[in-house]
């Protein structure tokens, strides 16, 4: 059984507070946050990464902007904006081996690197 530090959330093992949770995810707190408002949206259901959500087709991705969208609104950050972040592989900068997005805001952001 894969076990990394969000599924340990999920599970119970390591207590934290959500800030969201359905069936399909949960919305926690960075613990080491780069923003005012710094939230990771995982799902329950550990995938490995974005490929395994895709292989998956369980619909997963809509519903993640989905809920994305609804916590950044009660969290306040759809008047000024957020930045929705997801870090793949090594070049990526992914540490954590379980799909999440990140959800930055509460300040103007700095330089974002497309290219
Ligand atoms: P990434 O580089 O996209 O894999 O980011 C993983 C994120 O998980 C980092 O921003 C970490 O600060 C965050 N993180 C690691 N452990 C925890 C934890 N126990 N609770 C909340 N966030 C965590």
């Amino acid at each position: 059984m894969i076990s990394d530090v969000f599924c340990k959330i999920i599970n119970g093992e390591l207590k934290t507070d959500f800030v969201y949770k359905d069936e399909d995810f949960i919305v926690i707190k960075d613990i080491n946050p780069q923003a005012p408002v710094h939230l990771l949206l995982v799902p329950v259901k550990h995938f490995f990464d974005i490929h395994a959500m895709i292989e998956a087709d369980s619909g997963l991705f809509e519903k993640a902007f989905k809920v994305a969208d609804k916590v950044a609104h009660e969290v306040g950050l759809t008047e000024k904006g957020y930045r929705l972040i997801i870090n793949e592989g090594e070049d990526g900068g992914k540490l954590v081996p379980h799909f999440h997005m990140h959800i930055l805001g509460g300040k103007r952001l700095g330089p974002k690197i497309v290219k």
